[in-house]
């Protein structure tokens, strides 16, 4: 008989089935041994009676998460032992036949109960057990609904998926850059993107007109509780347009995408706010506009924040980006910009998506021509020959062709934390580092090399810290 999965038990009422799973907990009565089966679709009740004797005796010996295969028939539980909570609380399995496919140990760790109590490195060193767990299997599993419902989206308004390099030169993003040595040239390092900023806009030169991936970003940043070194964004690039088609799809794809899921969102069409009435009124540009009732409920409270200031002072006095260099100010600023005058007052076309407290996506329109980027890094203090080297090669691209274009890039990650109410970054990714910036299961990265693997890369060690 072939198997089916414990969700789909209902039209089989009174007949056999073969189920394969989990054992999620095991009570023995004696008489009635009670077993929880458990499979990716859901958990079910299976009862060994005590005149089916080999099922019974083979259902004695389970324990918590040995895997097993069963045959065994639907039964409607009587009235009284009915379990309204439960999808499948009103039917329960009558054990026929059990067999062991894998025994296991005890687990370090209760997986029937929430894990979020117990302690951070032992869930991450079997991170495979952890996700076995209710709310991690929820998580992981509305984070694909939700990527798999915007890609969709996307694929139908147009856009192209193209994957950008991971091995690169670093695209200035406001972190540190992970670097990986060259074998085959020696003393040179690749960066890991910060995010595919660079690339996405070569592609609107490339003439695809509307780009979207799932980008993987790597930054070498302080680890907090909604940060980690690695996420994912749904990043976007459009040619040929104004700031308000990119907010506008990108609306789309979220009021489109989160109401599909089942979630309820505050206001429609998200409401603008310019920073410096944000700053006004929460003090903050990651605001929260909702009610008590209403994050009760987890309503999604969205909001456009526009007119950022393009650039802010460093701690040594010299002026940086304050979101991204290769954005355009807003048309009135653009003479500003080009001569570097009044800096502090230039606002970009910068427009971030907030949610419930949170980043939820951010982007702009870019510059499109050379005297532009070359404006934008000149207030920051760089001289030609260094912007030159910085951004040549995109410099060069917008004298071949470049068209007027814009994007923006969503987070994954924080978007499934509103969603799912989790206030790590963790709780939503498959295999997270520890806050120590050690990976998940495997506990050897980050390693050490060997001596011939450093000889090939022309690499020596300084173990003496920076000062
Ligand atoms: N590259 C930006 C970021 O990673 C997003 C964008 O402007 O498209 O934050």
């Amino acid at each position: 008989m072939t198997r089916i999965h414990i969700k789909e038990l209902h039209p089989h009422i009174n007949s056999e089935v073969t189920l394969a799973g989990w054992v999620d907990v095991h009570r023995d009565h004696g008489k009635l041994i009670f077993i929880d089966l458990r499979d990716v679709s859901g958990k079910v009740q299976m009862v060994a009676l005590p005149f089916n004797k080999e099922a019974h005796e083979q259902a004695g010996t389970l324990r918590n998460e040995w895997v097993i295969e069963i045959r065994g028939k639907v039964n409607k539980r009587p009235e009284k032992m009915r379990n309204d909570k439960e999808p499948n609380g009103d039917i329960e399995i009558e054990l026929l036949e059990v067999t062991v496919l894998n025994e296991s140990k005890t687990p370090p760790f209760e997986i029937n109960s929430d894990t979020s109590q117990v302690d951070e490195n032992l869930r991450l060193k079997y991170r495979y057990l952890d996700l076995r767990s209710e709310r991690m299997q929820h998580n992981i599993k509305l984070r694909s609904e939700f990527v798999h419902i915007a890609r969709e989206y996307l694929r139908n308004q147009n856009f192209i998926e193209i994957e950008t390099p991971l091995l690169t030169a670093t695209t200035p993003e406001g972190s540190r850059d992970f670097v990986v040595p060259s074998r085959l040239n020696r003393g040179k390092f690749y960066a890991l993107p910060q995010s595919p900023q660079q690339y996405k806009q070569l592609l609107m030169t490339a003439g695809f007109e509307r780009y979207m991936q799932l980008a993987r970003c790597i930054r070498d940043e302080d680890l907090r509780a909604d940060r980690g070194f690695e996420f994912t964004q749904i990043d976007l690039e459009m040619s040929f347009v104004t700031p308000d088609d990119v907010m506008r799809m990108v609306e789309d794809m979220m009021i489109h995408t989160v109401e599909k899921m089942g979630f309820t969102i505050r206001q429609k069409p998200f409401p603008r706010i310019t920073y410096k009435e944000v700053m006004e009124k929460y003090g903050t540009d990651k605001f929260d506009m909702r009610t008590d009732e209403e994050k009760e409920r987890r309503v999604l409270a969205y909001a456009w924040v526009i007119e950022f200031p393009f650039f802010e002072k460093t701690d040594t006095g010299a002026w940086t980006f304050t979101h991204n260099p290769f954005s355009m100010p807003i048309p009135e600023h653009v003479d500003m910009l080009l001569k570097g005058e009044s800096v502090a007052n230039i606002l970009t076309t910068q427009y971030d998506l907030v949610c419930n407290g949170y980043e939820s996506a951010g982007g702009s329109i870019r510059a499109h021509r050379r005297d532009i980027l070359e404006a934008t890094y000149r207030i920051m203090g760089y001289t030609k020959e260094q912007t030159e080297k910085s951004v040549g090669h995109i410099l060069e691209a917008f004298e071949l062709g470049t068209p007027p274009h814009g994007g923006i890039a969503l987070g994954v990650e924080r978007n499934i934390m509103n969603l799912t109410g989790e206030t790590a970054l963790r709780e939503v990714q498959a295999f997270p580092m520890t806050r120590g910036g050690q990976t998940a299961v495997m506990e050897n990265a980050p390693g050490e090399l060997t001596t011939e693997q450093l000889l090939e890369l022309g690499i020596s060690i300084i173990k003496q810290k920076p000062t």
